[in-house]
């Protein structure tokens, strides 16, 4: 992580160093909070934010579930990205905008306390390795009516440390944890798309989060005339596949190369993965046109 000069924080740009928040805030305690995770790219234009819209939406969605009404227009979060984008004078960054519930209340009804609202900046390269390695988590995804799968909470993310660690644990270099049925859900912090017989797969919402990067593959692939369907994977059919790859705003386009222990493909990137992912770098550095209401830029 690279840290950056300012972070905006309930409406003022502040010092990295001064960005503090109360013990007692809420959303320490119990998860209570919503958050996104949105690449800001080098262009040749200067930098440019992939999908900010989209981006925002979901954040605004997510706290409409924590009953959590954000003190901030859609607009001005927008604004307030790009401003300090400006301000800390860097060309590609990792946002992460989070509205929490803060101090004021304790005990499970966060309704009263303060709520928070903060934007911070960094730079970060790659967030897994260039091909990956993964195993079938023993934990499973949130049951869909234990949560609200469409939401991006904080709290939710414990069952993400519990698969990472579990991964970490076993060697390898990321999990896929399945749904309450035992079909595939998602990586920890990823969505996976399969391929088999040049038709690409992904598992249907449910009990995964609706990734804007997931969004974005669907889009390419059919505009590149690649059939997608949206449907439930088994984990035989998982193991079966000719390429498999994870996609999430961190992990971008990352290719998975070995299941437990069986080889994907040829044990590096498959063909259709290639191509996707190169049209996506393409796009998201704004040299294909036609995606160009994706990019918000900064200057
Ligand atoms: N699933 C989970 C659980 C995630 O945390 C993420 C990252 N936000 C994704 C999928 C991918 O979503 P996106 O492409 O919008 O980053």
């Amino acid at each position: 992580m690279i840290k950056t000069k300012y972070i905006w924080l309930n409406g003022k740009f502040i010092r990295w160093e001064e960005a503090k928040i109360h013990i007692l805030s809420h959303a320490l305690h119990y998860g209570s909070g919503v958050f996104e995770g949105i690449r800001c790219y080098k262009t040749r234009n200067g930098p440019a934010v992939f999908r900010l819209k989209e981006h925002i939406e979901r954040l605004f969605n997510s706290a409409k579930f924590l009953r959590m009404k954000i003190p901030f227009k859609k607009e001005e979060i927008k604004k307030a990205i790009i401003r300090l984008i400006k301000l800390n004078r860097i060309e590609e960054c990792y946002i992460r905008p989070i509205v929490f519930y803060g101090y004021g209340k304790m005990g499970l009804n966060p309704k009263g306390a303060n709520i928070d609202c903060g934007i911070i900046l960094w730079g970060w390269g790659k967030y897994l390795k260039d091909e990956v390695k993964v195993k079938i988590s023993k934990f499973i995804r949130l049951h869909p009516k234990s949560v609200i799968s469409t939401a991006k909470i904080c709290g939710y993310y414990i069952n993400s440390i519990f698969a990472t660690f579990d991964a970490e644990e076993s060697k390898f270099d990321e999990s896929i944890l399945l749904d309450y049925r035992g079909f595939v859900a998602e990586g920890p912090g990823e969505n996976i798309f399969i391929i088999k017989k040049g038709i690409v797969y992904t598992p249907k919402l449910g009990s995964v989060l609706p990734g804007i990067t997931r969004d974005s593959i669907i889009k390419i692939a059919k505009d590149l005339k690649i059939k997608v369907i949206e449907k439930d994977i088994s984990v035989r059919e998982l193991k079966n596949c000719d390429e498999a790859f994870f996609t999430g705003t961190a992990a971008e386009i990352t290719p998975i190369v070995k299941i437990d222990e069986k080889i994907v493909g040829n044990g590096h990137i498959g063909e259709i993965t290639k191509i996707l992912k190169n049209k996506f770098y393409q796009i998201v550095r704004g040299e294909d046109k036609k995606y160009k209401n994706w990019l918000t830029y900064v200057n």
